[in-house]
């Protein structure tokens, strides 16, 4: 059967080559992706798939489903294609598009046999305010069984973890006036951004060395000679675990709202991005994803050294078994964010990365859909993991 699989994918090869260069050549960012996502959607429907356009109200979102009308688990494989500013596909999102589209073709070649329900779920805008988190609050991963993707990156590395973040901004209202000739009539919201940062910078000192806390004036005032009516920042507060960013956001929240009152003005705040919650990686998936990728001759898998950033795919990873490892394109010396991790992608070297990615996906899910014992394995232990 994995035979099948990877002579299917072999065959696509070219097609999704050609949706990897199609998505370089016109990189759109985060809910702009429309051309991706038709071409997506196209390449799917035209091979069998019944798709949803613009799924659960989100306009470059897509569903596409294979149901083989045979009983077994629902696998879910994450397609993400939107950009960056200026520097394209420098995330390799690209590549994470035709792999998921690769793997969802190369299962489907065999899902009529083993039962079971194929699904592609386009995920907009992951570089910026995540779809995924409004999907996750939509329940559409409520009747999935397990969840996959995979992002290129310079080297292969396991699925790991990512960190919570919430991105919360603050604003702050004063009382503008002449700053020499009556500044006491003033009530400057600048100096309330200034004790903003000099609170957190405070925090710093008693929080645990995990925690990132960064931020940015957005408006810090009109012009030197009026005290500022209106000023603004713009923090993220990061951490490890979700509970433990919402326990640190109360204290930078008390100490915006300290701010305040020393300057005397007047503060809101929003959380202006969506919430990330942290990637659990249901190991039991991992592994057997790892052992795929290896017998595709992949010469090395490395461990998950640290958290890279923040993932909205972390929000899926807390109600269904998830996965999110690293494809590597062969050079360790390719930084991501860059216009040479974008070029990358269309290389010989991006090209089995592509290959290799949707076949050790496809082909992990066809071991957890023909294993009973692997099914209750991945769903014991993400049971356990959410509760602890
Ligand atoms: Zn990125
Ligand atoms: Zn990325």
């Amino acid at each position: 059967m994995k035979e099948t699989i990877k002579k299917k994918i072999s065959e696509k090869l070219a097609e999704l080559e050609k949706i990897n260069q199609y998505l370089f050549d016109f990189p759109e960012e985060g809910y702009q992706e429309y051309k991706a996502s038709k071409i997506l959607r196209e390449t799917l429907m035209n091979n069998g798939f019944e798709v949803e356009k613009g799924a659960y109200g989100i306009e470059t979102a897509f569903k596409g489903v294979y149901n083989s009308g045979k009983k077994g688990p629902t696998v879910a494989f994450l397609c993400e294609y939107d950009a960056l500013p200026d520097i394209g596909h420098g995330c390799g999102h690209n590549l994470i598009a035709s792999v998921g589209v690769g793997a969802a073709l190369g299962l489907k070649s065999v899902i009529d046999d083993t039962g079971g329900t194929i699904v592609v779920l386009g995920t907009p805008a992951e570089e910026t305010s995540g779809a995924k988190v409004e999907m996750v609050r939509q329940g559409a991963f409520d009747d999935i069984s397990f969840v996959m993707m995979a992002h290129p990156s310079a080297l292969s590395e396991e699925s790991g973890t990512s960190l919570a973040l919430n991105a919360i901004e603050f604003d702050y209202r004063g009382k503008p006036a002449h700053a020499a000739h009556s500044p006491h009539k003033g009530i400057n919201a600048l100096d309330s951004v200034i004790f903003l940062f000099n609170g957190i910078n405070a925090l710093r000192q008693h929080v645990p060395s995990s925690i990132r806390m960064h931020g940015i004036i957005t408006n810090g005032g009109a012009a030197a000679n009026i005290v500022p009516e209106h000023a603004v920042a713009q923090f993220y507060v990061r951490a490890p675990k979700k509970e433990l960013r919402d326990e640190v956001t109360e204290k930078v929240i008390a100490i915006a709202e300290g701010a305040a009152k020393m300057a005397g003005s007047k503060m809101t705040y929003k959380y202006y991005e969506e919430p990330y919650d942290d990637l659990r990686t249901n190991q039991t998936l991992s592994k057997v994803f790892n052992l795929n990728l290896l017998d595709l001759g992949e010469a090395q898998i490395f461990q998950n050294a640290s958290s890279r950033g923040s993932l909205d795919i972390g929000n899926v990873s807390q109600v269904v078994p998830t996965i999110h490892p690293w494809i590597g394109m062969g050079d360790e010396t390719l930084v991501p964010h860059t216009r040479e991790f974008a070029e990358h992608t269309l290389t010989q070297k991006g090209k089995e990365a592509l290959y290799k990615g949707a076949c050790a996906l496809a082909m992990t899910a066809y071991d957890v859909i023909v294993s009973k014992d692997l099914q209750n394995e991945i769903h014991e232990e993400f049971e356990q993991k959410i509760k602890s």
